[in-house]
């Protein structure tokens, strides 16, 4: 048996899957880009969608931008860990990725709506740390969506009208960050990946690390 302190610095833990939503526009996609950035050990759940790429969008980076029908042929298949339909267009999660990732002890995190939540907190309660972005008004939600400057005017009227229904969700999430100023919330989103990952019931490897100690005191 090794000792305890070859075990120390590697004790295995189960994956995180980290699950962020917001209302469209509150700063969800900028404060994971920088925790992905920030920490290597994270993957990017892509999902697929049926709606139209943005300019600034890089087809299997952002998404994978496929049509109605290959979205029916996925969901219809069970390749679809969850799915959705939002602000008029499809979106999902693949499955595969998933699966792999947390069979390897990876994270993995996921920009996904309320109802895609709901999906993976039934089936994945475990693994799920869920994370909820407000933004610190609805006027700034607004002047966030119209700098972002991506989406048509209409676009970015059905997002605002759908705030309401997003916001209403709130109290299914783990965790809450108001993204006032963007430091704070990566901040704050960096604490609870810290804090998620010492969890005692996610480390699996402890109950080697506890009797190798355990046996140590015996001597
Ligand atoms: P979401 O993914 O929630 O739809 P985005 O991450 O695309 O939102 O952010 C919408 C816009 O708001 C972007 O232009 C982004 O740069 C900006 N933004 C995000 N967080 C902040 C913040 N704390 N302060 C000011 N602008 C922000
Ligand atoms: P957007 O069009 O701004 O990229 O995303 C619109 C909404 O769809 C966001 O709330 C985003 O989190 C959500 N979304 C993106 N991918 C998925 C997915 O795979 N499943 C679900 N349920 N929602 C998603």
């Amino acid at each position: 048996m090794a000792n305890a302190a070859e075990i120390a610095g590697n004790i295995k833990r189960r994956g995180l899957m980290l699950v962020i939503s917001s209302p469209s526009g509150a700063g969800k996609s900028t404060i994971a880009r920088n925790v992905l950035e920030a920490d290597k050990a994270i993957g990017l759940s892509v999902s697929v969608t049926t709606r139209k790429r943005r300019p600034s969008e890089i087809e299997g980076v952002h998404y994978h931008f496929i049509s109605i029908r290959e979205f029916e042929r996925m969901r219809d298949t069970d390749a679809l860990l969850e799915w959705a339909e939002v602000h008029g267009n499809f979106y999902g999660t693949p499955r595969e990725p998933v699966e792999t990732a947390m069979a390897e002890g990876r994270d993995m995190l996921f920009d996904i709506d309320w109802q895609g939540a709901q999906q993976l907190q039934e089936k994945m309660s475990a693994d799920v740390v869920s994370i909820f972005i407000l933004p610190p008004s609805i006027d700034e939600l607004q002047a966030r969506l119209h700098r972002r400057a991506e989406d048509t005017e209409e676009v970015i009227q059905t997002r605002l009208a759908n705030a309401r229904a997003e916001i209403e969700h709130w109290r299914e999430y783990d965790y809450v960050i108001v993204n006032d100023d963007l430091d704070r919330a990566f901040s704050s989103l960096k604490s609870i990946v810290s804090a998620e990952r010492l969890r005692r019931d996610r480390r699996p490897g402890l109950f080697e690390f506890v009797n190798a100690l355990m046996e140590e005191t015996r001597r």
